[in-house]
This record gives structure tokens, C-alpha cells and sequence, in this order.
């Protein structure tokens, strides 16, 4: 990711900090078993992570979401429909963003001031426009690949742990796609961090 970090200075790759802390960050929930298994898990180990929510899937489960919000993780925008940006015109995506937004707004009054692109894959005039309105473009440090069925999860374990350092910012899926991955690195990936040190924070 260092090129692209390179590339897309203004978005959000990491928190500059010498301290051990890492930000866990879910993308394209909330749905039914595995947001609920995620949230499971998190409250086991009293940890606040960061769920990048899909506008339409709060609508189809607002229960879940409702749970999020109650057990005190942090919100972001993921766009209502998932839109590719790349593919996608400034006027549809900002509003597709906007949607999302007021669907969060159902659920609690303040909106979200963080964004992350579906598929990592923005305009740069989409970027700058969400920048403008105030949002945080959330990009990552280290990008889990739980979604990919080709990769075993010992190689996602794998390829996460060694990535790890103050102020990474990891992304998961809570995804059908990526549960068997997610669901086999995550525990470990906690139980890793904890023992090295690294405390957990919600963005
Ligand atoms: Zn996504």
C-alpha cells in the first residue's frame, strides 16, 4: 500500500502514533450471523472497532445496526449500494453517499464524518468533494484479503500479522464472502496483538 499511500496523500492510510494501537475496521455489514459474530467477539475482549457500513444493508437489518450503535463502535459511510467509483458519476456517487448517510441518520442523530470507498477504488473529484463536505477518506493499512476464497486463512493470518505496527489501520469483511477467513484470523489476530502489547481503538 506504500504507492498508493504515496499517490492518495489526503485519504487516510494510518494514525501517526508511536503508541500500540491498532484500529480494527469491518466493511460491508451489518448482516445477519456474522456482524452478530463479530460483535460477539469484540465485546468478549472489550475492544471498539470501526464498522464501514453498507446504507442498504442497515435498511434490511436495522436491528444489528441498532446493536453497533449500542454497544458503542464507531460508524462509516460505505455508500448505499456498494457503487464502484471508478465506474460511477460524481453526481451518483455523492448522492448514493448521501443516501447512506441519511439511513445512518435514522438510527442516531449525528452523522458520520468517515468515509471508505468500496473496493478502495475512488475519482479523484469524488475524493475531493467528500474531503470538502468534511469527510475522512479511510483507506487502510493493511488490507486482511478475507474476501479472496482463494487464500487459505492460515495465509490471511499470516499476511496480517506481519503487517502490524502503531497506528495500522486493518480491514475485515463482515461479509458471507469472508467469514471463513475473518472468522479464522481475527480471534488469533486479537489474541497475537494482545500478547505483543498493542491496545485496540475505534477510528
Ligand atoms: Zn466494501
Amino acid at each position: 500500500m506504500r504507492i498508493l499511500s504515496y499517490l492518495f496523500p489526503r485519504y487516510t492510510w494510518q494514525r501517526l502514533t508511536k503508541d500500540k494501537v491498532i484500529y480494527l475496521t469491518f466493511d460491508d455489514g451489518p448482516i445477519p450471523d456474522v456482524t452478530e459474530w463479530v460483535l460477539d467477539l469484540l465485546q468478549q475482549h472489550q475492544i471498539k472497532a470501526t464498522f464501514f457500513c453498507i446504507g442498504d444493508n442497515i435498511r434490511k437489518h436495522p436491528m444489528i445496526f441498532k446493536r453497533i450503535l449500542a454497544e458503542d463502535h464507531q460508524i462509516g459511510n460505505h455508500t448505499f449500494n456498494h457503487v464502484k467509483g471508478w465506474q460511477t458519476s460524481l453526481e451518483e456517487y455523492i448522492s448514493n453517499t448521501e443516501q447512506c448517510q441519511q439511513e445512518i441518520q435514522k438510527h442516531r442523530q449525528e452523522p458520520t464524518s468517515l468515509f471508505r470507498p468500496p473496493y478502495g477504488k475512488i475519482k479523484k473529484s469524488q475524493g475531493k468533494y467528500l474531503l470538502q463536505q468534511g469527510f475522512e477518506v479511510i483507506m487502510w493499512t493493511i488490507i486482511t484479503k478475507d474476501y479472496q476464497a482463494a487464500l487459505s486463512p492460515q495465509a490471511c493470518l499470516k499476511r496480517t500479522l506481519k503487517r502490524i505496527k502503531p497506528g495500522s489501520i486493518i480491514v475485515f469483511h463482515d461479509s458471507q464472502k469472508a467469514a471463513k477467513n475473518m472468522k479464522y484470523t481475527l480471534p488469533l489476530l486479537i489474541d497475537y496483538a494482545k500478547k505483543e502489547g498493542y491496545t485496540f481503538a475505534r477510528l
